[in-house]
């Protein structure tokens, strides 16, 4: 039921990150970075009582040093907005958990969101679902001081009544006393909140439908960091992050642990909890049912039945877009169109079934041998193939390139029966992408690559000049 808590991680591809030269040299250089946290946030992230950084920020941020080998050292903070202030002051590099907002882009760059945590309303326990914030604007609502979500909400609803506090009990103690409706929150840390301070007459009474989506942010005058960590949040999968969520947002029951507390507060939290979940699921659901309704459609007409590959629409689609991430991003781009030498012969010889069960079967080894989470494979045109490599090294993708090159030539396909010895023949642009280089001119140079290949004698591979 976690699940959904894992923003746009997918659980195909293992994980894998280098470090650029570059900026494995730049890291060594400036030595360990310097990370501030929220001390108490928990379960999202606090300092226990040792002075250890717990929690899931700090176990996604572990995961990440870990990964790229960074070193890190925590700078104490008495509070998150001691922990911003310090951020604006250069005195640390880090943020592990933060969400951006117009006032912070000012100075802190911010990766995508890793996560997303449901807002939570928790009222007193013979007050009504609340199914959305606007059945309830005209109360006074309980918000975590200095939140990015107290300027979000302010934005979003002109007219809603916040009373910022300083800590989740201090909201409860308000909604116990009648001085507030209900107090926001994320579901993860309000969940927490509840349980550790075991009050039984409030209850979580609803979604916000706000999400909270945190990212990490780093100095904007240091914009590599910036650059290294979004490349490391792009690389967590949801086999990393759901453990983390398992350790941190279950319940753990203690030995010697009062069994009927347990069945009147931690039961009926846990349940909402889960209505929360279920609720924003089946709402995920529906919105997904809808979109695959009307995409449906859509995605016929941009895969070739034939191989059950994307086609050329479906390049056009995709291109543009992942070019320029690579261009924002400072990542390369390798482009290459993958063409089957002297495939007339094929036809010609054995006729167009034999020809069609060769297609697939050179089709099914592109996909075996390209099924990273970045690549991009299509089938061009008849016997024509691109492959969009983005994210990794130039040299990877040429080694992977000519890697499959050999592959075909030393195997032996079947085709309706037949067995045939093929070879492909691969143009490719391999390049830093620039601003204002397009998708069109990246393909032209990767076809006229090709071209030379077939006239240099086929099953090689060619990489378009540089420059
Ligand atoms: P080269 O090494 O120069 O690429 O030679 P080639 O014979 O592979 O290239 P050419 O472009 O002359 O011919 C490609 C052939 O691919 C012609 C066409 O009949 C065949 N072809 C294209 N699409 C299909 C298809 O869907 N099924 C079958 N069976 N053949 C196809
Ligand atoms: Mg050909
Ligand atoms: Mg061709």
């Amino acid at each position: 039921m976690l699940a959904l808590l894992v923003a746009g991680a997918s659980a195909a591809a293992a994980p894998r990150f280098a470090l650029e030269p570059a900026e494995r040299a730049y890291l060594d250089a400036r030595g360990p970075l310097r990370v501030c946290v929220d001390p108490a946030w928990p379960p999202l992230e606090a300092i226990d009582a040792s002075g250890r950084y717990v929690g899931v920020g700090a176990d996604v941020m572990a995961l990440l040093t870990a990964r790229a080998g960074i070193e890190v050292q925590l700078v104490s903070s008495s509070s998150w907005r001691d922990s911003l202030a310090k951020a604006r002051a250069r005195e640390c590099d880090v943020l592990p958990m933060a969400a951006p907002t117009p006032d912070r882009e000012a100075w802190l760059d911010f990766t995508d969101p890793y996560m997303d945590i449901p807002g939570v309303i928790v009222t007193r326990d013979d007050v009504h679902h609340v199914t959305d914030l606007v059945q309830v604007l005209d109360e006074p609502l309980g918000a975590l001081r200095g939140f990015s979500s107290v300027q979000t909400l302010r934005e979003q609803y002109p007219s809603i009544r916040l009373v910022e506090v300083d800590s989740y009990r201090e909201g409860f103690e308000k909604v116990q006393a009648g001085e507030l409706f209900g107090m926001l929150g994320n579901m993860a840390s309000v969940g927490y909140a509840l349980q550790q301070d075991g009050i039984v007459d409030l209850k979580i009474a609803g979604w916000t439908g706000n999400v909270t989506q945190p990212s990490i942010a780093t100095r904007s005058d240091e914009p590599q960091l910036g650059r290294i960590f979004q490349r490391l949040v792009a690389s967590l999968r949801s086999e990393d992050l759901q453990p983390i969520l398992n350790r941190w947002l279950t319940v753990r029951v203690e030995p010697g642990f009062d069994q009927r507390w347990f069945w009147r507060t931690t039961v009926p939290i846990l349940l909402g909890l889960l209505a929360a979940f279920v609720w924003a699921e089946s709402l995920r659901r529906l919105n997904a049912k809808l979109r695959l309704a009307n995409g449906k459609l859509a995605e016929s007409s941009r895969r070739d039945p034939l191989t059950g590959l994307g086609n050329r629409i479906h390049l056009d689609e995709q291109f543009p877009a992942r070019l320029q991430t690579c261009v924002r991003n400072g990542l390369p781009v390798v482009i290459a169109m993958v063409d089957i030498d002297h495939f007339k012969r094929v036809n010609d010889g054995h006729g167009h079934p034999v020809g069609d069960g060769a297609l697939r079967a050179i089709a099914a080894e592109l996909r075996a041998a390209f099924r990273r989470e970045d690549d991009l494979l299509v089938r061009y045109g008849g016997e024509e193939f691109v492959l969009l490599l983005a994210g990794g090294s130039i040299e990877e993708a040429l080694a992977r390139l000519q890697a499959f090159r050999e592959r075909v030539a030393g195997m032996t396909i079947e085709a309706a029966g037949v067995p045939l010895n093929l070879t492909v023949s691969i143009g490719v642009q391999a390049v830093q992408p620039r601003f204002g280089d397009t998708a069109e001119k990246l393909l032209q140079a990767a076809d006229a690559a090709l071209y030379v290949a077939k006239a240099e004698g086929r099953n090689r591979l060619v990489r378009a000049p540089i420059g």
